[in-house]
């Protein structure tokens, strides 16, 4: 077997089997499991229920790969950004949000995107690859951690809005997210994970026929067709149609509400002829809008819309009896706002 074979690529039955051929107990496999995953560890040496000899032999054949917080950001209002060094040396970001009632983990699933929203800064990385489960997970770890540590308090929520596109990575992010929840990993709640995507109509359904627990928001910022590819070109490909279609078969699958993310800009989305495209939209299937402030990201092109126009949809929108949030950004001074993850931390290095 190579040494570069990182153990965490198994599966138990797959180390069982492993086991087996060096002539070990089976069982051995369900430790080396309990420390991997839910006891982080990063090293073989730490496997003490293990022989000495044992864990030489895992050291000989295999690897665990782990990430690194490389760098650390404190934001004024309290948010951490991690810089976090993967295996090979590519860095992603991750983010911690706290208030008064949560500690939220915004982490990514790729490292950079091949999603062009023009108002992203992600966008302007190429996407290089996907994260393993492994690397999902440990982000989860680590901002863990940072909230005992500089908090106190445990992690309550995740959400899936740091880089990249979950459901372009759809089966390491399933996979991290059964770790994450599951008894052998982290146990946490399904309910407290929301996976954040463009909205990629047939991954939406396979998602809903997966019958997955956590919820979803789709990042929508316009519901009328032409509004929308001119800021999300995957819009040209996965239409509003199509979208609806799927969100409709999600909503009757798993009775889960979605979210709807949007941001307005000025002169692009701020009328009312857009708001009402997007109540028409949340009737299709029960939903909620958070309406996200604009974090610009240099390139000048966009502009937050005036409050006359934010007021306007919250006010049409409660009308129709649709939940609204205006969501403040966190974090902005150092970064680490939504759609400000761009490894600059990295490039200015
Ligand atoms: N690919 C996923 C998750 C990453 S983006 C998705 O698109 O949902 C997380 C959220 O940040 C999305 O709602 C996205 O539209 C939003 N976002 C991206 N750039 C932004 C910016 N400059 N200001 C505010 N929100 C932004």
């Amino acid at each position: 077997m190579s040494k570069s074979k990182d153990i965490r690529q198994l599966s138990v039955d797959e180390i069982s089997d492993y086991f087996e051929s060096i002539g070990e107990k089976r069982f051995r496999a369900k430790q080396v499991d309990e420390w991997l995953w839910k006891k982080s560890a990063k090293d073989f040496d730490q496997m003490t229920n293990l022989s000495l000899a044992t864990r030489e032999k895992l050291k000989e054949d295999f690897v665990i790969n782990h990430i690194a917080v490389d760098q650390m950001q404190r934001s004024d209002d309290g948010t951490i950004k991690n810089a976090i060094k993967l295996h090979d040396g590519l860095t992603v970001e991750s983010v911690l949000i706290p208030t008064h009632k949560r500690i939220t983990a915004c982490i990514s699933s790729q490292v950079g995107c091949s999603l062009d929203c023009h108002f992203c800064a992600t966008a302007q990385l190429k996407r290089m690859r996907n994260l393993n489960p492994d690397e999902i997970y440990d982000q989860v770890v680590a901002i863990k951690e940072q909230g005992d540590q500089f908090f106190g308090r445990p992690l309550t929520n995740i959400v899936f809005m740091g880089m990249g596109e979950p459901l372009l990575n759809y089966n390491n992010v399933i996979a991290a997210i059964d770790k994450i929840t599951g008894d052998k990993g982290l146990g946490m709640s399904s309910k407290r994970i929301t996976l954040s995507t463009v909205g990629i109509p047939k991954m939406i359904k396979k998602m809903a026929d997966d019958e997955v627990k956590f919820n979803l928001a789709v990042s929508l910022h316009s519901a009328i067709n032409e509004t929308r590819s001119q800021v999300m070109p995957i819009n040209d490909v996965n239409s509003i149609e199509d979208l609806i279609d799927s969100l409709q078969y999600w909503y009757t699958k798993t009775k889960s509400k979605i979210t709807y993310e949007y941001v307005i800009w000025k002169g692009i989305n701020d009328k009312e002829i857009d708001a009402k495209a997007l109540v028409k939209l949340c009737k299709v299937v029960p939903s909620k809008v958070n309406l996200i402030e604009y974090n610009p990201i240099d390139n000048g092109q966009f502009q937050q819309a005036d409050d006359s126009a934010i007021d306007m949809y919250v006010k049409l929108l409660e009308q129709n009896d649709i939940v609204v949030n205006v969501r403040r950004s966190r974090g902005k001074d150092i970064d680490a706002a939504c759609g400000q993850l761009a490894n600059k931390t990295e490039l200015t290095a």
